[in-house]
């Protein structure tokens, strides 16, 4: 079997990396200090990927951002692993952390924050953050993206893909903005909204919440409020604009009230404590919700039964929610049962062809049969997600895997290079690449993005050369040194602690 020794391996080499960029960031993090004095408590940022909540944010943002006269498609949108409400946005790029779903209580309330955040983007008010970035941010932003993108979907160590990023990245404390830029934001906002015919309810009840949140929480500054002030005048001049807007009423629809609250219930699942999950989705509670987040909770206490019982009453009642049949083979998959979880994965990769997460979950159970035709099948998918995700290092990592376990060294190889290319890693990146290149046909594509790569990594003329690649990366097992599997239980986060105050 060879989970065991696979999963060690991905989770040394995302060790590896986090340490690598983790190097990196200290510096920025420096300069961030230095450059904005606000930047005082110590912060792990860490990033999600989840297919599900991405498929929200992008179906709710893109009309948002069209409707402010931005580009959808310029704009990066990271999910941020934080239990307490927060946005942020500047450059090209959205922040909105996990806690702001569990916060907002309609789909149309969010919509106020995405609307919001555009009105920045649009009005350009992160230029001068955005010069910031320039100079120390930059970097730290495509570090954020970039460990999302290592990562993927269904990561060795969670269901939703989680990496730490060392501490004080502090984002927000390069996103300042001044009392009138909020103003407008928020004016921006409900143009956005009208103009979309959406309620401008939601906005008005997300900010006036927040303002009481402010209250009852006394001392403690909010991290939202400290980037985005919110005075008295400012609420009033908002409510008032948002109660003059004619789709005030208008409401969400019980499916996108549903939706919301299933991507409640898996981000309780997964981030906060599974006790304190069960008992907030009591058995008693016999709702899609309740099961999705029960099944994740049992999934993280360790019990695989109880867990597969909930997950399954919702695949068999819905037989095609990609996100219910991800959590099935996904907990199949992380219990040794990798056979089992092939089935689900594929399902989800025929309900989502489109979607590189899904491939590379499907690939990783593929690869686990160690049957030569599905390993075959692996490359294929494999190759696929990294079409879609060039800078996904983890769907390029797993690609050497799949192609190591075919004999394809140079392939291997050159897979391993753009991994650790794309993890930062521009030693190893060129090693392997140099190690490719003699079993790569000249001329072909691969022999290219294998010189591509050389040339990317190669020291500037007077520089120091580059060290060897240490400490080595680990050589892909051949199967007869693979040990037999004795972990019965799946490395899962440890849970986030919400903090009560
Ligand atoms: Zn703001």
């Amino acid at each position: 079997m060879p989970l065991q020794l696979v999963r060690a391996q991905v989770v040394k080499a995302s060790t590896k990396f986090r340490s690598r960029l983790r190097k990196s960031l200290a510096v920025m993090a420096a300069l961030a200090t230095a450059a904005a004095p606000i930047a005082s408590q110590a912060q792990g940022i860490s990033t999600l990927r989840d297919a599900e909540i991405e498929a929200w944010l992008e179906d709710y943002s893109r009309p948002i951002f069209t409707a402010a006269g931005l580009n959808p498609k310029s704009i990066e949108i990271i999910i941020v692993n934080d239990p307490t409400f927060n946005a942020f946005a500047g450059g090209r790029y959205m922040g909105v952390n996990s806690g702001l779903f569990t916060f907002a209580k309609t789909p149309n309330e969010i919509e106020g924050v995405i609307a919001h955040e555009a009105g920045h983007l649009a009005g350009n008010h992160g230029a001068r953050s955005a010069e910031a970035m320039a100079n120390a941010g930059t970097p730290m932003l495509l570090g954020l993206l970039l460990a999302g993108a290592a990562i993927a979907a269904g990561a060795p160590e969670a269901g939703i893909g989680l990496l730490g990023l060392g501490q004080n990245i502090a984002i927000k404390d390069y996103l300042v903005y001044s009392r009138s830029q909020e103003a407008t934001a928020d004016q921006s906002s409900i143009t956005y909204l009208n103009r979309l015919g959406k309620s401008t309810k939601g906005a008005m009840d997300i900010w006036s919440r927040m303002r009481n949140y402010q209250i009852i929480t006394g001392q403690r500054v909010n991290p939202f409020l400290q980037s985005h002030p919110l005075a008295n005048e400012r609420f009033s001049a908002l409510q008032t604009r948002a109660m003059e807007s004619p789709y005030f009423n208008v409401q969400d629809s019980p499916e996108e009230i549903h939706r919301l609250h299933l991507i409640q219930a898996k981000i309780k699942g997964f981030l906060h404590d599974p006790l304190q999950t069960l008992r907030d989705y009591p058995l008693s509670d016999q709702s899609d919700p309740a099961h999705y987040a029960r099944a994740v909770a049992y999934y993280r206490h360790s019990e695989i039964e109880k867990a597969l019982k909930e997950i399954r009453k919702l695949t068999a009642e819905h037989p095609d929610n990609p996100y219910f049949n991800e959590l099935e083979g996904q907990i199949l998959f992380e219990y040794g049962r990798t056979n089992e979880s092939i089935a689900p994965h594929r399902k989800t990769v025929e309900l989502l062809p489109d979607n590189p997460l899904m491939r590379i979950n499907l690939a990783r159970s593929l690869i686990a049969s160690n049957e030569p035709d599905l390993i075959a099948e692996a490359t294929i998918h494999l190759k696929r997600a990294v079409a879609k995700e060039k800078d996904n290092g983890f769907a390029w990592y797993e690609l050497a895997r799949a192609y190591a376990e075919q004999g394809e060294t140079a392939k291997a190889d050159l897979a391993t290079a753009e991994s650790r290319f794309q993890s930062g890693a521009h030693p190893d990146a060129n090693h392997f690449a140099r190690r490719a290149l003699p079993g790569l046909e000249r001329g072909t594509a691969e022999w290219r993005q294998a010189m591509d790569i050389i040339l990317a990594t190669q020291p500037a003329e007077g520089a120091p050369p580059l060290p060897s690649a240490q400490p080595a990366p680990q050589p892909l097992p051949s199967p007869e040194e693979r040990q037999p599997q004795e972990k019965k239980t799946p490395d899962v986060p440890d849970p986030i602690v919400i903090d009560s105050n």
